[in-house]
């Protein structure tokens, strides 16, 4: 491995603070964590560790624009404005974003720049929707007319994890500052630098201050204390399923409204009649892109006997071709992986899987990368259903194959774990695809395609992988009250 002289981006920030009503602050007892490099492992930053007296002052600042700024209050035309101000800034500065994100999660940074692009997208695409948004009004002829008031709710709690950050928080920011509401957002604590832009971003496009406030911190302390603050009705939150039950139950005692976006184990499923070069193509990419930390992963892929051997032994060596890289050269596909303790769950997971499964690919260390959180591409084929690399999400560059005779067979295996996030299935038969796609249980169904998304659709999970639906006007419903007013004629 042979370091780049631009490795490091330049004005790399040494402290990464709050942001509370308009200020960078520090938190108030001092504490700080650590923020690491991982490509060395090394600490580069240190980030305010916001405690229950930090997220007190944020939930303050941001109840206080709702309840007395104008923001609730404008226009959803005049909001619109300056959202759509904020996808301009992302958009210019999106080299500087990816070559930020790339530094801080480890993301290829073609990747992460395609990821910096999404999130202008996200915020107007929310600019443009709640500028068209209608809203139900019925009139009974002679006696009564009904119509729709929708109201923003209040301060929303945005909890982020850290993959592709940046882009995720801007699908929650986006929404939820659309339509009127005023946020504290908690980003993920290994990643917490390309958040650290929106202050900045926001004050030039004119926000006005206290509408976007920013606490970081550890989930248990500066996540738990946001989840358990009276004053904060909704919490829009992405991350591990064990910590969304954990949320669940602490927002329990306050009714909270609640949007969860959790873990996955989404399978790909293969049968003989499909487009072997474009499924395998499509399968290569939907595991190891994002460094394989993608909540719609496929990583399991289920492939029919007939053509099972072939499969693999195509499937190994174009895995075996994948770039390992450093993150900042644009030739990396898998750069290093976020964090050491990730780093160790992934390769504990590959060792789970030598007994489990027959290695055809990777299976540890990529050679030349001695340090720093770098896995080489792995696959296992023959893993049987009760494996652990079967049913449990390892988040990183690993994928499980396993061979199937039957459609039956097949819609077993792909429903036979906790997960229910997505799926992907590749046949040319048509009614198969269509019958297998309304049977498997998953939020979505990528049919003999990549996963690429329309903004208008629904995102969400069944199962463990999720509560409730954003995407399109679904979030504008999340984040809104529709108060129906009935009056009689
Ligand atoms: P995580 O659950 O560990 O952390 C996510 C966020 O929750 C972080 O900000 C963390 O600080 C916070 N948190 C942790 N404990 C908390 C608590 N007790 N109370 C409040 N907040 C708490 O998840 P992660 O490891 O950061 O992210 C990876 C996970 O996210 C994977 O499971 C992945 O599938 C999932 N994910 C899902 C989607 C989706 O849309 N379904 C998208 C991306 C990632």
């Amino acid at each position: 491995m042979t370091d780049h002289p631009t490795r490091v981006p330049a004005d790399l920030p040494g402290s990464i603070q709050h942001y509370i009503g308009g200020e960078l602050v520090d938190s108030a007892d001092g504490g700080t964590f650590d923020v690491l490099d991982p490509v060395t492992d090394e600490v580069y930053a240190k980030a305010a560790a916001g405690r229950a007296a930090d997220v007190d002052r944020a939930v303050a600042a941001a109840r206080a624009a709702f309840t007395d700024g104008p923001w609730p209050r404008m226009l959803p035309r005049e909001r619109s404005r300056i959202l759509h101000r904020v996808a301009d800034i992302v958009e210019s500065r999106d080299a500087r974003l990816a070559e930020l994100e790339s530094f801080d999660s480890g993301l290829p940074i073609t990747q992460a720049l395609g990821q910096a692009r999404r999130a202008a997208e996200n915020f107007r695409f929310f600019a443009d929707l709640v500028v068209a948004q209608t809203d139900d009004a019925f009139k009974v002829p002679g006696r009564q007319l009904n119509y729709v008031n929708r109201k923003p709710i209040g301060v929303a709690g945005l909890i982020t994890p850290w993959n592709t950050p940046f882009m995720l928080e801007s699908w929650k920011l986006g929404p939820a500052l659309a339509t009127g509401n005023t946020v504290v957002l908690k980003p993920a604590e290994f990643t917490p630098l390309s958040a650290s832009l929106w202050a900045g971003i926001f004050a030039e496009a004119g926000l006005p201050q206290g509408v976007f406030n920013l606490v970081n911190g550890l989930g248990e302390e500066a996540g738990d204390a946001l989840v358990k603050h009276p004053d904060v009705p909704l919490i829009s939150f992405t991350g591990e399923s064990r910590t969304g039950e954990t949320i669940f139950a602490n927002a329990a005692p306050h009714l909270k409204g609640l949007s969860m976006e959790l873990g996955g184990k989404s399978p790909a499923v293969v049968f003989a009649d499909a487009d072997l070069d474009a499924a395998i193509d499509a399968t290569i990419f939907g595991v190891f892109s994002l460094n394989g930390e993608r909540c719609t992963a496929g990583s399991r892929i289920l492939v029919e006997r007939a053509v099972y051997d072939e499969f693999v032994e195509r499937y190994a060596a174009q895995a075996r071709r994948v770039v390992v890289g450093l993150p900042h050269d644009p030739a990396t596909e898998v750069g290093a992986l976020v964090h050491p303790e990730h780093h160790a769950k992934v390769m504990s997971y590959i060792e789970i899987g030598k007994s489990e499964g027959r290695l055809v690919a990777g299976g540890g260390r990529p050679e030349g990368f001695p340090a720093g959180n770098y896995v080489a591409p792995t696959v296992f084929a023959d893993v049987p259903p009760s494996a652990r690399i079967f049913q449990e999400e390892i988040f990183g560059p690993v994928v499980a194959i396993t061979p199937f005779d039957t459609d039956e067979e097949a819609l077993a295996l792909a429903n036979g774990v906790r997960y229910g996030l997505a799926a992907y299935v590749w046949t040319n038969d048509l009614r198969r695809a269509h019958t297998f796609s309304q049977a498997i249980e998953a939020g979505m169904v990528w049919l003999n395609s990549n996963n690429v998304r329309d903004l208008r659709t629904p995102f969400g999970g069944v199962k463990a992988s999720g509560l409730g639906h954003e995407g399109g006007y679904r979030s504008i419903d999340f984040y809104t009250h529709q108060q129906a007013v009935h009056v009689t004629l």
